[in-house]
C-alpha cells in the first residue's frame, strides 16, 4: 500500500445498517478511495463482514480504505449476537430493539470521530445527529440519500401542502403540488409517517431538518435520469448536493465483485441458476425481487405463483422465507418441484446476487418492489419494470418510473404499509398479475417502446461514470472541494 501523505483528504463514512443504504454507501466510500481519498468505513461487526472482503481487495489493490469495526449492544437491547441490521427484523418489536441498539452507537461513534480527526464525514441520511458532530469538530458533514431527487421532492412537496387531507375519501386522487408534471396519487400510497402523524414523524423530521443544515448531500442518481428534479430539489429544499451514480456499476466492475456485493457467502462455482438462465432465450425472463426487508404474507405468495405460472413466461424468483409457516412450506415446494420439472421458473431462497442476474442476456424485465437500488440497478441493465411498491417512498418512486421516465408497468399496489406490519392478506390478485406479466414481457408496441426508453437510460447510465460524464465530474470536483477545504482551514489554522 501507498504511504498516507499528510495532505491526503481523510474521510469517515458512516453507514446505516440495512442493505438499502449500506450497499450503495460502502461502494461510494470504495469509489471515494479509487480516487486518491483515504477512507474509514465505520460499522458493527456482522454488518462489517458483508463488505469485508471488497475493502480488503481494494486494500491489497493500493487503496487507502478500511473498516473501523464498533460493537454492537446486543445484550442491551436483548438481541441473539449477529442480529445487527434492520433486514433481520420481522416484527415491529425487533425492529424497534434493532433501531435501538444503533442509535445506542452514537458516544462510541462521536469518540471515533474525535480520535480519527477525518477532513469530512459521509452519514447516512438517518444520522441527523452528526450534523452537531461535525460542527463540533469543524468540518462539513455530507449526508448520502439513497433514493431518488423525485421521491425527495415528492415527500418535501406533501409534508409541506399536505394535499391528501383536504380529500373525502381514500380513493381519490389528489395532485402533488410544485411538480413540472401532473403527478397523481390516493392518499393511502403516502408514507405512512407523512400521511398522519405518528410515533415516527418526529424522526423524519429531524433527519430533514439536518439536511439543510449540512454541507451537501451525495444522491446515488444521474443526471440524464432524473435532471428535472435535480434542478427542483435544488431550488425548492435549497440543498447543495453532487450526483455521483450509479455509484454500483461504476465499482462492481467484474463477476466477484458483483456477486459478493451485500453478502458476505460466496457463490458456487456453477450456480444452478446460472446454468438454468444459460438455456433460456434472450430477453425472455422475468426476474423477481421485493428487495432486502419484505417478506410477503402467504396469501400473496399463493396469488404471485399463480399469476407467474399462468402468464405463461419464464421466471426467476427471489423469495425471503418466513421460519415456521407449514402451510407456506409445503405450497412452496410443491410450487418449486413443478417448476423445476415444466422448465419455467426458478426459485432464489433469501438472497440473490442480483447484479449479475439482471445483467444476464436471458433476462427481460423485473418484478420491483420500487427499492431505489433495485430500480438504478434495472436501469443499469436496460432492463423495464413491472412496478409492485409496498412501504416507505416507493410509491413515489413508481410514479417516477411510470408517468416519468414510462418504462414501468404498475401492478396496481394501493396502499403503502411497512414491511414488519402487513397482514394476512393478499394486496394483488393473480389476474391482476397475470396482466402486467404479459403486457412487459410481450411482443406489443408499448412493450417494446419501454423496453427502447430503459435502453437508452442505460447507455446513459454507462457513459455518465465514464471520464468526461456527469457523475465522474460530480465525483472528482467534489473531491477537490473537500480537498481545497482542508488546504484553506489548515492555512487558517
Ligand atoms: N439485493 C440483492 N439480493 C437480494 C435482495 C436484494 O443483491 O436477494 C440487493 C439489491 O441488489 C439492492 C439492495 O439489496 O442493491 C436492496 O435495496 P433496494 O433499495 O432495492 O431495496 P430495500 O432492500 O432497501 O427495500
Amino acid at each position: 500500500m501507498k504511504a498516507e501523505s499528510h495532505d491526503q483528504l481523510n474521510v469517515l463514512f458512516l453507514p446505516y445498517p440495512t442493505p438499502g443504504h449500506m450497499i450503495p454507501m460502502v461502494v461510494t466510500a470504495r469509489l471515494f478511495a479509487k480516487h486518491g481519498v483515504s477512507v474509514t468505513i465505520i460499522a458493527t461487526q456482522a454488518n462489517a463482514l458483508t463488505f469485508q472482503k471488497a475493502i480488503d481487495r481494494d486494500f491489497s489493490c493500493g487503496y487507502h480504505i478500511r473498516t473501523q469495526v464498533i460493537p454492537f449492544p446486543a445484550d442491551q437491547v436483548g438481541l441473539p449476537d449477529g442480529v445487527e441490521n434492520i433486514k433481520d427484523s420481522t416484527t415491529p418489536e425487533m425492529l424497534g430493539q434493532i433501531s435501538h441498539g444503533i442509535s445506542m452507537l452514537k458516544d462510541q461513534i462521536e469518540l471515533l470521530f474525535q480520535d480519527l480527526q477525518p477532513d469530512c464525514i459521509v452519514t447516512d441520511v438517518c444520522y441527523p445527529w452528526t450534523v452537531e458532530s461535525a460542527a463540533k469538530l469543524g468540518i462539513p458533514r455530507l449526508f448520502f440519500y439513497s433514493s431518488s431527487y423525485f421521491s425527495n421532492c415528492v415527500s418535501h412537496s406533501i409534508r409541506k401542502h399536505r394535499p391528501h387531507e383536504s380529500l373525502v375519501s381514500d380513493t381519490h386522487k389528489f395532485t402533488i403540488p410544485g411538480l413540472p408534471q401532473r403527478i397523481e396519487m390516493t392518499p393511502p400510497q403516502v408514507a405512512e409517517w407523512e400521511r398522519t402523524k405518528n410515533e415516527t414523524t418526529g424522526y423524519f423530521d429531524a433527519m430533514f431538518e439536518s439536511e439543510t443544515e449540512s454541507y451537501g448531500a451525495l444522491y446515488n442518481s444521474f443526471h440524464e435520469l432524473e435532471s428535472v428534479y435535480e434542478q427542483l430539489h435544488q431550488s425548492a429544499l435549497g440543498i447543495k448536493s453532487w450526483t455521483i451514480g450509479p455509484v454500483s456499476s461504476w465499482v462492481n466492475k467484474d463477476d466477484g465483485q458483483k456477486t459478493n456485493r451485500g453478502h458476505k457467502e460466496d457463490l458456487e462455482q456453477e450456480p444452478q441458476w446460472l446454468n438454468w438462465l444459460n438455456s433460456k432465450q434472450n430477453e425472455s425472463v422475468l426476474y423477481v425481487c421485493f428487495g432486502s426487508l419484505m417478506r410477503l404474507p402467504h396469501a400473496q405468495l399463493v396469488e404471485l405463483a399463480h399469476g407467474l405460472e399462468h402468464s405463461g413466461h419464464s421466471f426467476i424468483w427471489v423469495i425471503r422465507k418466513k421460519d415456521g409457516n407449514e402451510n407456506e412450506d409445503s405450497f412452496l415446494q410443491e410450487f418449486e418441484k413443478k417448476m423445476k420439472e415444466n422448465k419455467k421458473g426458478f426459485i432464489i431462497w433469501n438472497w440473490a446476487p442480483q447484479l449479475l442476474i439482471l445483467d444476464h442476456p436471458a433476462i427481460g424485465g423485473m418484478v420491483t418492489h420500487c427499492g431505489w437500488n433495485s430500480i438504478l440497478e434495472s436501469v443499469s441493465a436496460g432492463l423495464p419494470m413491472i412496478t409492485w411498491p409496498m412501504f416507505a417512498e416507493q410509491f413515489y418512486n413508481e410514479k417516477l418510473l411510470v408517468d416519468v421516465l414510462k418504462i414501468g408497468v404498475p401492478v396496481g399496489a394501493k396502499e403503502n404499509k411497512f414491511w414488519t406490519s402487513l397482514g394476512e392478506d393478499a394486496a394483488v390478485g393473480r389476474e391482476e398479475i397475470v396482466k402486467v406479466v404479459v403486457l412487459l414481457m410481450g411482443s406489443s408496441q408499448e412493450s417494446k417502446e419501454m423496453r427502447n426508453r430503459a435502453r437508452k437510460l442505460s447507455d446513459a447510465a454507462k457513459r455518465t461514470i465514464e471520464e468526461g460524464g456527469h457523475s465522474y465530474n460530480n465525483l472528482t470536483q467534489l473531491i477537490d472541494e473537500l480537498k481545497s477545504l482542508k488546504i484553506s482551514k489548515a492555512l487558517a489554522g
